[in-house]
């Protein structure tokens, strides 16, 4: 029987016509989820790049400081958070620094913190220049996931101040409606992506971290999207459970040449400059000092209190066809503009801690790879 014999059977036009036993109809396509399998091999690494998350178990230090007439705000300590509440803390820092019309402002540091800093502080008339050592593409905000993870190692629950997770949630809704403004740019500095979650077993209760980091994301969870579980015949993943969620990512190479374009147009300026110590900065001729140092606060700024959180990232060649992220077994996967990133993340929130060393580790790259890299068997090439 044809394929037209079989519609116009569907459709009752040939009802009476001749008696044939009934025609069942085709059974659905077996849908296609995820869509383009992911690459993910050991002969296809590009590069791996390892960062430092500034770690500050109080949160953030958000704070105004005098130095004679010199007035230094600083800014560092954004954990795993800093590109996903940049904005917002932005905003609370330009308000201590109360800049004026021609205030004339040093910003030093140009990762995420220093770059949405600037940019704050640009609006309000000033005359701002940037000096970093690391120019922004050199910077660890370069190196980081790029997900919306606002509360991803941002404090220790015994180590911060009553009320923090209240200005932690006033930083996250702003940031996050700020982010929605780059939705649609050239080059997607920011979008929505298909984010899938698997087990292939119920997990054993896994080993619980031995410091006690927040978690605050459940006060914004009405802000994301909602996501729901997969039956199996939903998708293709060989796995005993999926979750389907949009995650906001950051493509984080166009987000930051944009940030540094804005910044530029509006007048701001860019300096390659490095500081020994504080007095350095303190000798600049601005009379307002922002410090977005990151993780160099620590040796700049005597800030003993930062430790580091080591994270690796293993690069695969971009695919624009296959768009969406996942985690399985401990391992996160984004598929973004500028590469698909693979990262192990560890069983819990004490992985990476006190780590400052930011060589590459080959042995982590080949587990993280393996594990996801299973998930596409059938489709490597
Ligand atoms: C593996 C990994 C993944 C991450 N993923 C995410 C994520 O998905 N989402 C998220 O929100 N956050 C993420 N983070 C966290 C985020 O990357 C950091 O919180 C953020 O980059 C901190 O930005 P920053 O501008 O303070 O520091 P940095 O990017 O380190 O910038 C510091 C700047 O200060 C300058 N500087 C320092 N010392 C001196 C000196 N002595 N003289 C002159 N200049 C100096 C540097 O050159 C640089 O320009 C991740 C971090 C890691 C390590």
């Amino acid at each position: 029987m044809n394929r037209r014999h079989v519609l116009l059977s569907a459709s009752g036009l040939m009802a009476g016509a001749c008696v044939q036993s009934p025609v069942q109809p085709p059974s659905p396509p077996r849908p296609q989820l995820p869509g383009a399998p992911l690459k993910i091999s050991e002969g296809r690494l590009v590069r791996i790049t390892v960062c430092t998350r500034p770690f500050r178990p109080a949160g953030p230090r958000i704070e105004r400081e005098l130095f004679g007439e010199k007035i230094v705000v600083h800014n560092y300590g954004h954990g795993g958070s800093g590109w996903s509440l940049s904005w917002g803390c932005a905003e609370d820092a330009v308000a201590l620094a109360q800049p004026g019309e021609a205030t004339s402002a040093a910003v030093i540091g140009a990762g995420v913190i220093g770059l949405t800093t600037a940019l704050r502080l640009v609006q309000t008339g000033a005359r701002v220049t940037i000096y970093a050592k690391d120019l922004p593409r050199e910077t660890r905000s370069a190196r980081a996931t790029g997900v919306w993870s606002p509360s991803s190692r941002i404090g220790l629950r015994s180590a911060v101040s009553e009320g923090f997770g209240d200005t932690w949630e006033r930083w996250a809704r702003s940031s996050y409606q700020t982010h929605q403004h780059y939705i649609g740019s050239l080059g997607a500095p920011v979008e929505y992506v298909p984010f899938y979650s698997l087990r292939s077993h119920t997990p054993p209760p896994g080993a619980a971290a031995q410091r006690d980091f927040l978690h605050l994301s459940r006060r914004v969870r009405d802000m994301m999207p909602r996501g729901r579980s997969l039956p199996d015949e939903a998708h293709t993943f060989p796995v005993a459970s999926a979750w389907r969620s949009l995650d906001m990512a950051f493509n984080i190479a166009s987000y930051t040449d944009r940030l540094v374009r804005d910044f530029l147009a509006m007048g701001g300026r860019m300096v390659r400059r490095s500081f020994a110590n504080r007095t350095e900065i303190l000798g600049l001729s601005e009379g307002l000092i922002m410090n977005c140092t990151g993780y160099g606060a620590k040796a700049l700024w005597g800030a003993e209190d930062l430790a580091p959180v080591r994270g690796q990232i293993n690069w695969m060649p971009p695919q624009p066809e296959a768009r969406y992220g996942l985690y399985h077994e401990d391992v996160y996967v984004l598929s973004r503009g500028d590469g698909v990133i693979v990262q192990y993340t560890g069983p819990n929130d004490d992985y990476g801690y006190g780590i400052e060393d930011e060589t590459p580790d080959r042995e982590e790259m080949r587990r993280a790879v393996a594990t996801v890299g299973a998930l596409f068997t059938d489709t490597l090439t």
